[in-house]
């Protein structure tokens, strides 16, 4: 395993030599990425520059799940905090004037640096974006009975096919589409191009707003009311987007997903069966579920 020297040093002997950066979620992030290419790079090669993307990407998203799982109760903020960084890295326009995302897809790996747009696109979309595209995969797979379950035995299905070989995009596309959700199936008639197309070979950037409230019917049941307004977009952009509630007592419920396509909206009025006390909020793409522009 390869680690840089400087990520053996403590707070105290970084600010000696004046390494601690604004930027220090690197430091968190530096051992789990590098820890990671054991299976992404080692276990599971990719095939060429244009697959790259699946090794740096997998490995940072790795590290997401190391900074939820091993922190205890810091965990989620560590997890919220790296998802807010990958996403500043994708779309934050570079001294150059370039938004990584726009220059072109993660498939064009490291071809994306050149002297026009600067010689750190390539970094600064394939960790990130890569990162992305498997962590919506995940929040897209996630159910309130299940959890992780689906997400993980696509996973595992992935790492047992491909074991000490190099696999493709269109390798892992075909493993994802063995293993989709019935939300997965309606969406593409049982296949994942439409996700691919967007963000994996496309450049695809969308923007979503919410109205909420709540009401009780008739019956004294508490009736959630939405619209969900999906922004810069073509018209053949899909998507599933996550609801989330915050509920009375602070804690947070998947709702289900709302789906939409091209530039429009979605309402809809939810009865919230077994819920007595009314919801503090509701929030929509809470976990950074979807990349999208910040509101
Ligand atoms: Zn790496």
């Amino acid at each position: 395993m390869w680690l840089p020297i400087c990520s053996f040093y403590d707070v105290t002997v970084r600010h000696q030599l004046g390494l601690d950066w604004s930027d220090n979620i690197y430091w968190d992030v530096v051992t789990p990425h590098e820890v990671a290419h054991q299976w992404w790079g080692q276990m599971v090669g990719f095939d060429s520059y244009r697959d790259q993307w699946m090794s740096e990407g997998f490995a940072d998203f790795s590290a997401s799940l190391f900074l939820q799982s091993a922190y205890g109760s810091k965990g989620q903020k560590k997890f919220m905090e790296f998802w807010d960084h990958e996403r500043k890295s994708i779309i934050e326009r570079n001294r150059f004037g370039y938004r990584p995302i726009e220059v072109g897809p993660v498939t064009m790996g490291y071809r994306l640096d050149n002297s026009k747009v600067g010689g750190n696109i390539g970094v600064d979309l394939i960790y990130p974006k890569g990162a992305y595209i498997l962590h919506m995969i995940r929040m897209m797979m996630w159910s309130n009975q299940g959890g992780d379950q689906n997400f993980k035995e696509m996973m595992h299905d992935f790492t047992k096919t491909y074991n000490g070989r190099a696999a493709s995009t269109e390798d892992f596309k075909s493993i994802v589409e063995k293993h989709m959700t019935v939300d997965m199936q309606r969406m593409g008639d049982g296949k994942m191009d439409w996700f691919f197309d967007e963000y994996v070979y496309g450049t695809a950037l969308p923007s979503y707003k919410m109205d909420s409230g709540f009401e009780k019917d008739a019956s004294g049941d508490i009736v959630f009311s939405l619209k969900v307004t999906q922004s810069d977009v073509n018209d053949k952009f899909r998507m599933l987007i996550p609801v989330y509630l915050e509920l009375a007592d602070g804690r947070t419920a998947f709702l289900g997903r709302v789906r939409i396509a091209g530039n429009s909206s979605t309402d809809a009025k939810i009865p919230l069966k077994g819920i007595k006390e009314v919801p503090r909020r509701a929030m929509l793409n809470y976990y950074d579920d979807v990349l999208a522009s910040p509101n």
